[in-house]
């Protein structure tokens, strides 16, 4: 309760963002908030265990900031999923519809040594289509997920169903 209450405290509702009629949760105040974000940071790393997962795979951009504070926090590495076309190397590269268009994910195809346990984390799960297709990548470059987490979940769009069996960690369900 106290960590989802840190969460809500930086979210603001953007109405018509990125397309009218979606009410878009800005999470820049969470970010920007030094204190907030160390709390919630340590929440999640707490929730795994320090030692749960070898590496952490963030989804570009908003991921990338929350796997950058886990990993930094218990001493593992960072694997970005990158949206399409930014990789330099050869890839694994995953489709899905989002809440708002169509939009495509890649992976090196050298990120994850076999067998790595990996911690994913995204700011939102909306619709869990991201989620899906992430989850989808790590395995196919080798990674064992070790768990899902995010900030906020918008409970609504029933991305949690769509994931399911397996498992979602969310600080915050709206
Ligand atoms: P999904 O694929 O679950 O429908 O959408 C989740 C992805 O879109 C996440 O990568 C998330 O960053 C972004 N996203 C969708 N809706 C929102 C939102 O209301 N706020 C934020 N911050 N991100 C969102």
């Amino acid at each position: 309760p106290e960590l989802a209450a840190l969460v809500a405290g930086g979210a603001v509702d953007v109405r018509d963002f990125p397309k009218p009629g979606i009410v878009f949760k800005d999470l820049m105040p969470f970010f920007g908030d030094g204190p907030r974000f160390r709390r919630v940071v340590d929440g999640i790393v707490a929730h795994y265990g320090a030692g749960s997962f070898d590496v952490v795979a963030g989804v570009e951009a908003r991921g990338f900031v929350v796997a950058a504070a886990i990993a930094y926090a218990t001493g593992v590495g960072v694997v970005p999923v990158r949206k399409a076309g930014k990789l330099p190397r050869p890839g694994f590269s995953a489709s899905y519809a989002l809440e708002y268009g169509e939009a495509t994910l890649e992976v090196s195809e050298d990120a994850f040594v076999a067998g790595q346990r990996v911690l994913v984390v995204d700011d939102v799960l909306a619709t869990g289509g991201t989620a899906a297709a992430t989850m989808d990548l790590v395995e196919r470059a080798g990674g064992v997920l070790t768990g899902f987490t995010v900030l906020m979940e918008l409970a609504f769009l029933n991305g949690r169903e769509r994931l399911s069996p397996r498992k979602v960690h969310a600080l915050l369900t709206v």
